[in-house]
């Protein structure tokens, strides 16, 4: 089996932009309506001769608008990647902060003892992003900031996924 990687995180955050810089096709469906992605999209990698399979666990959506359906759906990816990942990756928006959403993910990722990179995404530039060290407290050690639209910092977050393989 190959090493896995399993992208989370809600909805529009970026997890389908970043599947298709790194895996460096557009496979997945990225989209300006939240959650517009065919369930678990699955790309091979490969970063400095290591290899890899990434996985953007996106989701089909429910059509209803009912948050408590979106949270459930959104706890059924990360308790897929919890169960058939090496390394997760979990991805937040840097220009939005941290939601409450990001805290429940945060806190089911942080209880399951896996290895995890925070991404924090949409840092196209640093004027215009709330970089604080809220993304920091959230008590994970690796944190990586990049713009998945823009390619910056995906090198360093491609280092930082293979140094764990
Ligand atoms: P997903 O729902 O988490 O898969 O998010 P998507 O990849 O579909 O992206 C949601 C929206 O965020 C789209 O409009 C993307 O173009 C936009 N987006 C993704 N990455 C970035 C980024 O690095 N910077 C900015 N400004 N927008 C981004
Ligand atoms: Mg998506």
């Amino acid at each position: 089996m190959s090493f896995t990687v399993a992208i989370v995180g809600r909805p529009n955050v970026g997890k389908s932009t970043l599947f298709n810089r790194i895996i460096g096709k557009r496979i997945s469906i990225v989209d300006d309506k939240p959650g517009v992605t065919r369930d678990r999209i699955y790309g091979e990698a490969e970063w400095n001769g290591k290899r890899f399979t990434l996985i953007d666990t996106g989701g089909i959506e429910p059509t209803v608008k009912e948050k408590d359906i979106i949270l459930n759906k959104i706890k059924q990816q990360v308790d897929f990647a919890i169960d058939n990942s090496d390394l997760i990756l979990f991805v937040t928006d840097g220009k939005d902060g941290l939601t409450s959403t990001d805290l429940d993910i945060a806190d089911i990722l942080r209880k399951s003892g896996k290895t995890v990179i925070l991404v924090v995404n949409k840092v196209d530039n640093f004027d215009s992003t709330k970089i604080d060290n809220e993304f920091y407290k959230l008590g994970f050690d690796d944190v990586i900031f990049v713009s998945a639209i823009h390619g910056l910092a995906t090198g360093d977050l491609l280092d930082k996924i293979t140094s764990y393989i």
